[in-house]
């Protein structure tokens, strides 16, 4: 069973002690009390150190040196001593950094000999046998914390914790590492690091105590869990971790769902598809991956983009792109259907692609205006609807107007002028940071109907939970944990439930 361990410091004893209890409270199994960040904060070291006992949780006792991330660096029977008086207080275990441990010229009999290494830089090439090295040189507990710099290093990590029979502790550091602190549960790691909150994290892209064992579930992952995550670059925003895990928690599946930051798609696929499970795909990779499949759904093929790889009943990977009927249910949910409509879209990147390609098999007549004209002459051109000006299109008889730039994210910024909305018309924006885009809000003003970004994600959402579980998605949750994730705590719960929201929100929500 993996443990969850929660750091934590501070200068008072009875401090420590509210925190223990905090992290006690909060699900976590054991706290690392880091000795030299609280020396650091003012901390008597012997004081503190004798207070071990009263802690609600087991203790792991660190003294980082400041050679591998810590803040000590003084004499090593100094260390010595305070290490000893740890483990005649009770410390459960202790660390130390395995490049240090000769020169301490001790070792704990009670307490567990953690042995550590990291390198804030990278990740050297011999990491097997520097853990080999360390149970040799007396290790209960290996631990290794490095950087990787791409999401196809993880590949290391997982064979190196599932070879190692010995307890270990394998961290990948940064943004790129976080799926190996989120997938120890899975992975059979000894140990998982998560912070009190985001303002109390000791190391680089450790999550909180609450995102370890409410979103992503740690206690309940094992060797069989499923493992699905977004690829993408950025994908610190994305929602999906949020909606996926609320659904396959709420459907009780042992499944899990993390961010893999991915400069290079293809080398993440080749490395690590063997225990991937699905996928969403993100920008800026939704191209990426179409030749390394085993198939594609028809409509991502037309496409030629995809947003979603599963696996069918023989274990292929499929690619699929359920972006585009996505954007056409929310349109249809509003106005009834597709067909025979002036659709004015702006944008011609990837979800405008999608959105295009569906509009125009639906039957619509699609303009297509873009920043860049070039763009919108090839898309069109692909797709046999028509590129326009911004110009051309301010003079156009719309019906549905439908943002695929990406202009008015988390920005007061609209890409289509005030002046120009129609009434009776109904605007589209794919934009959901925020969820009232600029754009929305001055359609609504302008007696145009607004449907939101969220609806969208959410079904495009949906439409990957059901080909990666075969069930149907619980829908009201998966839109729940959405607005919960962007900031919308209030209206979460009506508009879960009824797919509309009160107030000014109402009529952005009326496409569900
Ligand atoms: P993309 O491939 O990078 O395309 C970006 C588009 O925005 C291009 O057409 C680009 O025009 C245009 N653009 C960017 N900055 C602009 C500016 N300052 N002025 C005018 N046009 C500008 O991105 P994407 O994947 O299509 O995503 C676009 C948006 O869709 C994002 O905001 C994303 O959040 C949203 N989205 C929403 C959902 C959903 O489910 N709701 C799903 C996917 C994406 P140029 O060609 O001239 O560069």
């Amino acid at each position: 069973m993996t443990h969850i361990v929660t750091p934590i410091v501070a200068a008072k004893p009875g401090q420590l002690a509210a925190l223990a209890k905090e992290a006690r409270e909060g699900g976590a199994d054991m706290v690392e009390v880091r000795l030299d960040e609280c020396l650091d904060q003012g901390g008597d070291a012997e004081v503190l150190l004798n207070y071990i006992s009263e802690l609600a949780l087991p203790v792991l006792l660190t003294c980082r040196h400041a050679d591998e991330g810590g803040c000590w660096a003084g004499d090593p029977g100094q260390r010595r001593s305070w290490l000893q008086t740890a483990e005649r207080a009770g410390a459960a275990l202790i660390d130390v950094e395995a490049a240090r441990f000769a020169e301490l010229d001790w070792r704990p009999t009670k307490a567990q000999l953690v042995l550590s290494y990291h390198d804030f830089n990278g990740m050297p090439d011999d990491l097997e046998a520097r853990v080999d090295a360390m149970y040799a040189a007396g290790a209960d507990v290996a631990k290794i914390a490095v950087t990787p710099s791409d999401a196809a290093d993880l590949a290391i990590f997982e064979s190196l914790l599932g070879e190692t029979e010995q307890p270990l502790i394998a961290i990948g550091m940064g943004e790129v590492g976080l799926p190996t602190r989120l997938l120890a549960g899975a992975w059979g790691a000894f140990a998982t690091f998560g912070a009190l909150d985001a303002s109390r994290t000791t190391a680089a892209g450790q999550p909180t105590l609450v995102d370890l064992v409410q979103r992503y579930r740690i206690k309940h992952q094992g060797p069989e869990t499923h493992i699905f995550g977004v690829l993408g670059n950025p994908v610190g925003h994305s929602m999906s971790p949020a909606i996926h895990n609320a659904a396959f928690a709420h459907h009780e599946l042992d499944a899990v769902y993390v961010p893999f930051l991915a400069h290079d798609a293809k080398a993440f696929w080749h490395a690590c598809c063997d225990w991937v499970d699905g996928l969403s795909i993100t920008i800026p990779h939704k191209e990426a991956l179409i030749d390394e499949l085993d198939d594609l759904e028809p409509l991502a093929h037309s496409i030629g983009a995809i947003n979603t790889v599963y696996r069918d009943d023989a274990g292929k990977a499929i690619g699929a792109n359920t972006d585009a009927d996505a954007a056409l249910d929310c349109v249809r949910g509003a106005i009834g259907g597709a067909a025979n409509r002036c659709v004015l879209l702006l944008g011609a990147g990837g979800v405008a692609r999608a959105i295009a390609y569906a509009f125009h098999q639906a039957g619509s007549e699609v303009f297509i205006a873009n920043r860049t004209h070039s763009r919108a002459e090839a898309l069109a051109g692909e797709i046999g609807c028509r590129a326009i000006t911004m110009d051309e299109a301010a003079e156009l008889s719309y019906d549905v107007l439908i943002n695929g730039t990406s202009v008015g994210m988390k920005s007061e910024r609209s890409p289509w002028p005030v002046e120009a909305h129609r009434p009776n018309s109904l605007v589209f924006d794919t934009v959901y940071t925020p969820m009232e885009t600029q754009l929305l809000l001055d359609a609504q003003h302008g007696g145009a109907t607004p449907v939101c970004g969220v609806s969208m994600f959410v079904r495009q959402a949906v439409g990957q939970y059901q080909r990666w579980t075969n069930q149907p998605a619980p829908v009201p949750l998966m839109r729940r944990a959405m607005l919960e994730a962007l900031g919308y705590e209030d209206i979460a719960e009506t508009c879960a439930e009824s797919g509309s929201g009160s107030g000014s929100t109402t009529r952005l929500w009326q496409a569900d």
